[in-house]
């Protein structure tokens, strides 16, 4: 054997368990075709919020400033040193993630893996053997037929984190995460963003309160948005593009971001030489310790279920690792939080209040508004809320949704209550600083059986 185990695919998923396997001991390599760091490092969370501070305080100097008695001359931006900033941010978290294999001695192979085998994978032609395998592939924009992604004018999330320049009118198919994240990037720098989304509501996987929130304050920032429309049709006249919607209406644009979703990733991997199963939607299938029908292959991250998300495949690598090494591991998959990095920001854990009541899981919902926390008002940042979910017998906190300044740093107490299990009562007598944002979670605890404070 070369290797005791081979990870395949160098995302935060593939990356954080080739780690973790070499420090619990095992001989391990990482193979990589592309740059290391994967979607996540190269053409995802890490460019995508270097886009979102810079135009995020462009136009917060541009707004902002005059209501803390600030003046400004002419607000100008430099769009090429936003994009350099943000490959020289990319450049250094790659050369991060050399620096630490070399220090924990995981073996970094460049090339594209392809498995000939149940037991043999080879990179460009070269045999490479392993005791165990880990596939972490992950995933690629998802189209329609009839809008070819040319990453030039119709683009996915990596053409849209690229463009050239700052386009006059995009046209988001999608409002998810990825959706409203990029067309509030390019909304803030002066583009006329239209989002069209199939569903009736945005970001269709958060509390529905939330949805609404967030729509409202995008749209005051200038997004326009068309719900419940079904993009059908694209044509070209003279230099613009026009996406047509069932019922016949038409929306005009220079750029065309297409942020309908993502699949899993596995082409050329040679699956079927392996025998590795998939589900009905290319996923690889695994059990609960993440063994696909091979017993020896593993796989992790956005290329089996569930949500795609960074931290996830993290959390995935380590417990594999943990798993393999024979050391106890637990993965509390409700307890992963989810952040929007639009202005306000928007966090998520636990239970939505439509899943509970969907459940039939007795419940009580307590929500507490930053314009009644001291904090939020020195610091300008007033909009949003606080709300939590909490069994109405136990007392255990179900779930925690936050719109407002910080919410993806604040949610994480959310997180640890519910991880701890910790009841609405424990978490609202626990003392928080003041002034701090994160007192009104406090106070949305107090709320969900008695009554908060300062409203
Ligand atoms: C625009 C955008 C913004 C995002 N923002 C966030 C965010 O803010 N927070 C968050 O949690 N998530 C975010 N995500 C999602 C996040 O990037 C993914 O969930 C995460 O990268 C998945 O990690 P992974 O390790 O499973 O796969 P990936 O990161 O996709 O990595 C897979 C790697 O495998 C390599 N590979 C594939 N096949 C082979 C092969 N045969 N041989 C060798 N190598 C191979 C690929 O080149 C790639 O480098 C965002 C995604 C996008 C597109």
């Amino acid at each position: 054997m070369d290797f005791d185990a081979v990870v395949i695919g160098s995302g935060p998923g593939g990356y954080v368990c080739a780690i973790k396997l070499a420090q619990l001991g095992m001989k391990t390599a990482c193979i990589e075709k592309e740059a290391l760091g994967g979607t996540c490092l190269n053409v995802g969370c890490i460019p995508s919020k270097s886009l979102l501070q810079s135009s995020e305080m462009y136009y917060k100097t541009v707004h902002d400033l005059e209501s803390h008695g600030i003046h400004t001359g002419e607000v100008t931006f430099e769009y090429e040193k936003m994009q350099s900033r943000k490959s020289g941010i990319v450049h250094s978290f790659t050369q991060g993630i050399a620096g630490l294999f070399k220090k924990n001695k995981v073996t970094h192979i460049q090339g594209t893996a392809e498995f000939t085998g149940p037991n043999t994978c080879s990179v460009d032609g070269k045999d490479i053997t392993a005791k165990y395998f880990v596939i972490a592939t992950g995933s690629t924009p998802t189209s329609l037929p009839f809008l070819p992604i040319d990453e030039k004018e119709i683009v996915s999330s990596t053409g849209a984190l690229a463009f050239p320049s700052v386009p006059k009118k995009l046209l988001v198919v999608g409002a998810g995460i990825i959706g409203v994240e990029l067309g509030s990037v390019y909304a803030r720098l002066g583009a006329e963003v239209s989002v069209i989304e199939y569903l009736d509501r945005i970001t269709p996987t958060l509390d529905v309160s939330l949805s609404k929130a967030l729509q409202k304050s995008l749209t005051k920032q200038g997004l326009t948005f068309h719900l419940s429309s079904k993009v059908v049709g694209l044509e070209k006249q003279n230099d613009e593009w026009l996406l047509e919607v069932e019922g016949g209406k038409t929306h005009a644009g220079d750029k065309i971001l297409v942020a309908i979703g993502r699949k899993p990733y596995t082409e050329g991997l040679g699956l079927d030489a392996a025998g590795v199963e998939r589900d009905e939607s290319g996923k690889i299938r695994i059990n609960g310790r993440f063994q696909t029908n091979q017993p020896h292959i593993y796989a992790i991250g956005d290329v089996v279920d569930g949500p795609m998300l960074a931290h996830k495949a993290s959390e995935e690598g380590i417990a594999v690792a943990e798993i393999l090494t024979g050391t106890s591991t637990s993965l509390s998959y409700i307890t992963i939080p989810s952040v929007v990095y639009t202005e306000p920001e928007v966090a998520s854990v636990g239970f939505t209040e439509e899943e509970v009541k969907e459940q039939n899981i007795p419940y009580v919902a307590s929500q507490f508004p930053f314009k009644a926390n001291s904090r939020a008002k020195c610091v300008g940042e007033e909009e949003g809320f606080v709300k939590l979910l909490a069994h109405k017998e136990t007392g255990h906190i179900l779930g925690g949704h936050i719109i407002g300044a910080h919410a993806g740093e604040l949610i994480q107490e959310v997180a640890v209550s519910m991880k701890a299990r910790m009841t609405a009562h424990e978490l609202a007598s626990t003392s928080h600083a003041h002034p701090t944002l994160s007192e009104s979670i406090k106070e949305a605890a107090l709320a969900l059986f008695s009554k908060a404070i300062h409203v």
